[in-house]
């Protein structure tokens, strides 16, 4: 049984006092204590009885806290945050800031299994799941330097592999009596696990969804992420029909611009032919290219040519410029320096 109480929502509190044989408004303390004030130590949550603080501890309950290992700024305000694990493990967070919105890329695994060619992260390979507190602690600490308004569950790992815990962050993150981020401001981003979108649309609680889906076509599309071999276009987008069926919410698409593979102008109206019918949105984002990978980022003219044959579909697009160039803070970069020093 996790025993962590930054990992557990509400109703779980509620689960763990109604066993303990105490009144359930005592897991609202809890909750708030550990959540919106930060609180590391069971003893130091004044609000419940001694006996109660005592209980939680002989039963090994604790409270989980990442160190903040480094923190990079860019010349352009991204900051990039390497958060340790209690087992030595690092994961990383970055820090957008648009206008008033402070957004924050969070981290969902220790590296990832999906293998998508154009990611650093990819290239780790899997080493765990994190848990809800691991998730929710990247927003307390990063929270610490800006309020944070926006959350994208886009970090290093694919959320839908690590189903519940990212469920269980969100309930966290969105709770009131907690960091009370409104659910519309967090956004799960999958590499496109259908099972996962098609169990997300039957969730009380409905966080945006994003879907990195950077090809037109089955062909280019397993060129790039393996995913894909297993889960056609046609098995995606039918995953996609249902869940906006079930939610009526938008989608946006997240399609990575990489030159000569997938960038040209038939590329753009295979990706409008595909997406006619669908309620979405579109982000175009500059690929940034690592070490290791020989691919390369597509030209700005046609990025603005891509970026208009959507628009004149009428489409709403929006390109993403690489921002955090200097510190690796750049979608699909993170992880990939630690590895080349691990090497
Ligand atoms: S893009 Fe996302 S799903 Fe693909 S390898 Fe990278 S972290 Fe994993």
């Amino acid at each position: 049984m996790e025993k962590d109480l930054k990992s557990k929502t509400v109703a779980a509190l509620d689960r763990l006092i109604v066993r303990l044989g105490q009144p359930k408004y005592q897991a609202g303390y809890i909750f708030s204590a550990v959540q919106a004030h930060s609180v590391t130590d069971i003893s130091a949550i004044t609000t419940l009885s001694k006996p109660l603080r005592a209980k939680l501890v002989e039963e090994g309950y604790y409270i989980s806290s990442l160190q903040v290992v480094e923190k990079l700024t860019d010349p352009d305000g991204t900051v990039k945050y390497v958060f340790g694990l209690p087992d030595g493990s690092k994961i990383e967070s970055v820090l957008l800031f648009d206008d008033d919105r402070r957004t924050l890329c969070v981290s969902t695994q220790v590296g990832c299994e999906m293998g998508c060619v154009f990611c650093a992260t990819g290239r780790l390979g899997l080493a765990r799941n994190l848990t809800a507190g691991d998730i929710v602690d990247q927003v307390n600490l990063a929270g610490g330097d800006a309020r944070i308004s926006n959350v994208v569950f886009m970090g290093m790992g694919e959320p839908l592999a690590n189903y519940e815990a990212t469920l269980d962050a969100v309930r966290i993150l969105n709770h009131s009596a907690g960091r009370h981020i409104g659910i519309r401001h967090l956004t799960i981003s999958t590499c496109g696990l259908v099972e996962g979108i098609e169990r997300l649309a039957d969730e009380g609680i409905q966080p945006r969804l994003a879907i990195s889906l950077n090809a037109p076509t089955d062909a280019i599309r397993q060129k790039l992420m393996p995913i894909a071999k297993k889960y056609s276009l046609g098995r995606l987008f039918a995953a996609v029909e249902l869940y906006q069926h079930k939610t009526r919410n938008r989608v946006t698409f997240e399609y990575c611009l990489i030159k000569g593979v997938n960038d040209t102008g038939l590329h753009a109206r295979m990706l409008v032919k595909r997406l006619r019918g669908v309620m979405c949105n579109v982000n175009l984002i500059e690929y940034n290219p690592h070490e290791g990978c020989n691919l390369k980022p597509s030209d700005r003219e046609a990025i603005e040519r891509f970026a208009g044959v959507l628009e004149d579909a009428g489409f709403e697009t929006t390109v993403r410029l690489k921002m955090g160039q200097t510190i690796n803070a750049a979608c699909g970069q993170l992880g990939a320096k630690r590895m080349e020093n691990s090497e």
